[in-house]
C-alpha cells in the first residue's frame, strides 16, 4: 500500500481498493482508447453500452442472480429507495411490514408512511440486537416485508435472511452488499448504495423480482418508477456513468479476490480479530451489541473512560488510522471494515487498541 494513504475506517463514503484507484487514475485521460475520460463519454455511445452490459453481467456472476430478477443502476442514494420501495411495491394492499433494527430501517418506514399503511413487525427498546422471530408481529396482508440487513450506525446485522413466507422480502443491504454470498431468489427487492462496498456515491443498485415490476402507484415520479427504469435498461436518463465504471472495477477486483465466498471468509477473520480484542480487554473496551447480532462490517465500541476518547482518536490518527469516531448519535468509536479494508489494516488497529490500553493500565 502507498505510504501516503490513510487506513480509512469510515462508514461511508469509504475505503476503495488501492489497485482500483490506480487503474482509474491511469485511465483518467484516455479510457479504453476512446481518447477521452470515461466521464466525458456519452452514455448512449457503443463503448459505454458495452461497458455497462459487462458490469451488469459481472454482478450477475458474482451474486448468481437468477433470470427472474432485474438489475437496475439507479441514483439518489439509498434514500431514493426509501421512497422507491413503497411507491413501487405497496400496490393494491397499500401496506408494508417493517422490521425495525436501527435508524435506517426506521427512516425507511417513516418515508413509507407517506404512501400507505405500515406495520411495525418488531422494534427492540434499544437498537442493539435482532429480536427473535417469536417476538415478530407479521401482518397477513402486507404487500412486502422490509428490513435492513446491516444497520450501519449501531453495527447490528442479520446473521441469515429472515423467513417471511410468501410475502416479497425487501432489503436495504447498503452496508454489507457483496460482503458475503446470498440467495437473491429469496428477495422481492434488494438494494444498496455504492459508497460503502462498491465504490463511490452517486450510484444505487437495486435487484428487483421481475414479476413485481409494473405495480407502481399512479403518481410515482418517473425517476423512481421501476418499470420505466427497467424498460430503459437503467438508461432512462443519464446514469451516473463514472460511479458505474468504478463499481465495475470493484467487481473485477472482487473476482480477483476469489469471489464472494473468499471475501466472506476474509471478512469473518477481520471482524473476529477486532471483536476478540474488545472481548479480551477485560472490560477496557466494550461492544454494545448482542453477540449474535454483531455486524461484520461496522464495529462500534467504547472504552471504559469516556474522557480518553479524544486522546485515543488523536493517537490513532498519528498512525494514519482514521475515521474511527463513532456516529454522532452513539459516541465512542466505530471501525467500518468493508471489503476493501485489509486484514493488515485491522491488525494495525488492534495493535493500537492494545497499546493504548496498556498505556492506561501502567
Ligand atoms: N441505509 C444504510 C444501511 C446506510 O448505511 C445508509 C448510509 N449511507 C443509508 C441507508 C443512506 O444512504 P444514502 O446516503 O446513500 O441515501
Amino acid at each position: 500500500m502507498s505510504t501516503e494513504r490513510s487506513i480509512n475506517f469510515s462508514a461511508g463514503p469509504a475505503i476503495i481498493p488501492e489497485s482500483v484507484l490506480q487503474k482509474a487514475s491511469k485511465e483518467m485521460l484516455n479510457w479504453n482508447n476512446t481518447g477521452m475520460s470515461l466521464m466525458e463519454l456519452s452514455h448512449r455511445s457503443g463503448p459505454f453500452k458495452e461497458l455497462i452490459a459487462k458490469i451488469e453481467q459481472d454482478l450477475i456472476d458474482l451474486l448468481k442472480i437468477p433470470e427472474t430478477h432485474k438489475v437496475l443502476f439507479l441514483q439518489g442514494g439509498a434514500h431514493f429507495m426509501f421512497s422507491g420501495v413503497p411507491l413501487n411495491l405497496m400496490g393494491e394492499n397499500g401496506k408494508g411490514d417493517y422490521i425495525l433494527t436501527g435508524n435506517w430501517s426506521t427512516r425507511a418506514m417513516n418515508e413509507a408512511k407517506k404512501y400507505g399503511k405500515v406495520n411495525v413487525v418488531c422494534k427492540p427498546d434499544e437498537f442493539n440486537k435482532i429480536p427473535p422471530k417469536e417476538e415478530w408481529n407479521l401482518s397477513t396482508d402486507a404487500s412486502y416485508v422490509y428490513y435492513c440487513d446491516n444497520e450501519t450506525v449501531k453495527g447490528v446485522e442479520f446473521p441469515d435472511i429472515p423467513d417471511v413466507g410468501d410475502v416479497p422480502l425487501v432489503c436495504d443491504m447498503s452496508s454489507n452488499f457483496l460482503s458475503r454470498p446470498f440467495d437473491v431468489s429469496k428477495f422481492g427487492c434488494v438494494y444498496a448504495c455504492a459508497q460503502k462496498n462498491f465504490g463511490m456515491a452517486g450510484l444505487t443498485i437495486a435487484i428487483v423480482r421481475k414479476d413485481l415490476i409494473g405495480k407502481q402507484l399512479p403518481y410515482t415520479p418517473m425517476m423512481l418508477d421501476f418499470e420505466l427504469q427497467a424498460k430503459a435498461n437503467s438508461m432512462f436518463n443519464t446514469p451516473s456513468t463514472y460511479a458505474i465504471y468504478i463499481a465495475g472495477l470493484i467487481f473485477d477486483w472482487l473476482k480477483e479476490q476469489g469471489g464472494l465466498e473468499e471475501i466472506a471468509k476474509i471478512n469473518l477473520k477481520k471482524c473476529k480479530l477486532i471483536y476478540d480484542a474488545i472481548d479480551n480487554s477485560n472490560g477496557f473496551y466494550k461492544s454494545p451489541v448482542e453477540i449474535k447480532s454483531r455486524s461484520r462490517m461496522n464495529i462500534p465500541f467504547v472504552c471504559k473512560n469516556k474522557e480518553w476518547e479524544t486522546e485515543w482518536l488523536e493517537g490513532a490518527a498519528k498512525l494514519k488510522l482514521v475515521s474511527l469516531k463513532g456516529h454522532r448519535s452513539v459516541g465512542g468509536f466505530r471501525a467500518s471494515i468493508y471489503n476493501a479494508m485489509s486484514y493488515e489494516g485491522c491488525e494495525k488497529l488492534v495493535n493500537y487498541m492494545i497499546d493504548f490500553m496498556k498505556s492506561k493500565e501502567k
